[in-house]
């Protein structure tokens, strides 16, 4: 399909006619292929780039000759404001970790028992990037989108499409009609560093580490911010092509043979892996890989074992959430030793004193590491932690790194040993001690109550939108709130007093507060920071009970009757219902004109089963939530972005984009009345 051709040459762009046109896309290919994937260039960059500025010419000539496969894509430039969902084909799995060696023979023991004769493994590297879906249709990438729950993730065709060696057309002659192809997006390290002193050079922060900052450009709006980050794609899997038997015979059967065969021939480059035979074989390559790691290209957080034999695959299966013929063999995390400067202490929503070890700076994997997790009083003394310790801490994957251990023979002959402390940090009150944890139980402790509120307000809490952290301790310290019910009487005037606040922002901050007025049960009750009540148990509570009254109600013999709530929730729920501060500010809340919707959960009927509704403009009779959770109560799906899985599109006023493309997409148009008479 890609070929060399002249076709182009010596032409302008004024000249050239649509078969012109289509000869220069595929000359393009042609280099691309030649540059990513075979490392043998034949033109010069400069060269390359003119023919691509002459490509771009003809295009804004010929807006309509553009194909669905330019190399001009690549470019990047596309701005998308909402990204669709898209529903993976077949769904992407994770894989079962094996956390070292004793679990890795655990899996290879599990395989013989269930009858696999002499293994051979495909040991792959375990890249810690993003895993994405690339779909090609008739040979051209349609949809590129992430894993999201792995079987709904996001598109992101347009940054995708940036990705240096992601082929925008396959190297077939005669492509497939579909073909799904997953791999991992990540960004190299000599590629990063490079990104990094651009960064340092522009005078602009850096960036922390490979993986999120390969995570947050696939998840830009303008494309040209993700081709700005040296993305690479490396692919593991294909999941899914029609006639594969036909087109590639024996080359199918093995990953071996897919990893150094196919996916070349489609136009993939693959990574360097390894093929074992005996278990021993996995377990040298794993110690030498892990003394290794930094000698590769990109970050890596393990190794990938699968069985070889693709034949196989299907014989053994699957569990719920893993295919048993792979398993993920982590590296151990990363770890150093540094000194401990001192301990401090943070009040969290609930009141909980959570211990954080101030270090030396000190650099895991990349990463400056200054503050660490103590988690409890228990792991303090468990570290047998001492004023100015050398302490050993570990980072792994995103998590905030921890202090495993204290070196207590590096301990100078006077340190004192660390004591948690009596008093809280931000009140002065006694703390009281629950379980591991010591906690603030004054209602009226400052910090604990910003950090509730912080939290309240966060994606996590209400997502009150506009109303960050800052404004949230701001309007508690100048007294315009106590609580989060009185958030919802803030005035424009008690906003308009804080300096940094416009006019423009306070309406902003209004409205997204109105916006909320209308709130799903379960949603307030991980919201109000019930202790032991997690979204989850808040759903569970919520279906069960229905409304906050019937909550309140319930004794803690009827909370333990529930299915997962333990006595522990039981107590912690009871207690907190009735408590006069908790019940005086629900009521405030809905004298503040709050709604609390009955559960999620609960549903009402199954009319919508498995119908998608997408809400665009302003509603009059519903708030957005409100009219989402009615959908969820049939049964429904509500999705931000109209795609072709899309039933309806619920139309209010001054709806934009979204509307346009349901036409576009000859998706159900309905309007705001209609919906209401649906249900
Ligand atoms: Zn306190």
């Amino acid at each position: 399909m890609a070929k060399k051709t002249k076709a182009a040459k010596a032409k302008t762009a004024a000249d050239f006619t649509r078969k012109d046109y289509a000869a220069l896309v595929d000359e393009l290919h042609y280099h691309n292929k030649k540059y990513y994937l075979e490392d043998e260039p034949e033109i010069s960059d400069a060269d390359y780039d003119d023919q691509m500025r002459l490509l771009k010419e003809v295009e804004v000539l010929h807006p309509d000759w553009v194909q669905p496969d330019s190399p001009s894509l690549k470019v990047g430039g596309e701005v998308r404001e909402d990204f669709a969902e898209v529903k993976h084909d077949p769904p992407m799995m994770s894989l079962d970790n094996a956390m070292d060696i004793a679990e890795l023979r655990a899996f290879h023991d599990r395989l013989l028992k269930a009858g696999l004769k002499k293994p051979v493994y495909h040991v792959e590297p375990k890249f810690d990037g993003l895993a994405i879906d690339l779909v090609y249709e008739k040979g051209v990438l349609t949809v590129g989108s992430t894993r999201g729950d792995g079987e709904v993730g996001e598109d992101i065709t347009h940054n995708v499409r940036t990705v240096a060696n992601v082929p925008l057309r396959l190297m077939l002659d005669n492509p497939p009609e579909y073909l799904s192809i997953r791999g991992e997006v990540i960004i190299k390290l000599k590629d990063f560093e490079k990104l990094n002193k651009r960064q340092e050079k522009e005078g602009k922060k850096l960036f922390a580490n490979p993986r999120n900052t390969a995570a947050g450009a696939l998840r830009q709006q303008d494309s040209k911010e993700a081709k700005d980050k040296y993305l690479s794609f490396f692919p593991y899997t294909l999941a899914k092509i029609k006639d594969a038997k036909k087109r590639f015979d024996k080359d199918m059967r093995t990953q071996d043979a897919i990893w150094k065969k196919v996916f070349p021939a489609l136009g993939f480059k693959t990574s360097a892996y390894h093929l074992v035979t005996e278990i021993e074989g996995v377990e040298k390559y794993y110690e030498k890989m892990t003394a290794d790691r930094s000698s590769v290209e990109y970050d890596l957080d393990g190794l990938v074992i699968k069985l070889n034999d693709t034949t196989e695959w299907e014989n053994f299966g699957a569990t719920t959430k893993a295919p048993r013929w792979a398993i993920a063999l982590k590296f151990p995390a990363r770890s150093g030793i540094t000194k401990l400067e001192r301990v401090t202490y943070q009040v969290g929503r609930t009141g909980v004193i959570t211990p954080v070890a101030n270090l030396v700076p000190i650099n895991l994997g990349g990463v400056m590491v200054s503050r660490a997790s103590l988690h409890n009083a228990d792991e303090i003394e468990r570290l047998d932690l001492h004023e100015g310790d050398m302490v050993e801490v570990v980072r792994s994957g995103d998590v905030i790194p921890k202090v495993v251990a204290a070196k207590s023979d590096k301990r100078a002959k006077k340190a004192k040993p660390i004591k948690f402390i009596t008093a809280c940090p931000s009140c002065g009150k006694k703390l009281v001690r629950e379980d591991v944890f010591f906690r603030c139980v004054n209602p009226a402790c400052p910090e604990m109550n910003e950090a509730f509120l912080q939290f309240f307000v966060s994606k996590n809490g209400l997502d009150i939108e506009f109303l960050g952290a800052e404004w949230v301790a701001k309007l508690l310290k100048n007294k315009k709130i106590k609580d989060y019910a009185d958030l919802f009487a803030i005035t424009k005037e008690d906003l308009l007093e804080f300096e940094g606040m416009g006019e423009l922002l306070a309406n902003k901050i209004l409205k997204s507060i109105d916006a909320k007025r209308q709130v799903p049960f379960p949603k307030l009750l991980t919201a109000v920071g019930i202790p032991n009540v997690g979204e989850h148990i808040a759903s569970v509570l919520a279906e069960h009970f229905g409304s906050p009254e019937s909550l309140a109600a319930a004794s803690e013999a009827e909370l333990t009757a529930v299915h997962e709530i333990g006595p522990g929730t039981a107590a912690s729920v009871a207690e907190w219902f009735a408590d006069k501060t908790n019940q005086q500010r629900l009521k405030k809340l809905q004298a503040n004109g709050v709604v609390i919707l009955k559960a999620e959960n609960t549903r009402v009927s199954d009319d919508f089963d498995g119908k998608t509704f997408v809400f665009t403009g302003t509603l009059t009779k519903f708030t957005r939530e409100g009219a989402e959770a009615e959908v969820k109560a049939r049964g429904g799906r509500a999705a931000s972005s109209v795609s072709k899985k899309t039933d309806f599109v619920v139309v209010g006023a001054d709806a934009g984009s979204k509307a346009q493309k349901a036409k576009e997409l000859g998706v159900a148009i309905i309007s705001e009345a209609e919906f209401a008479k649906m249900l």
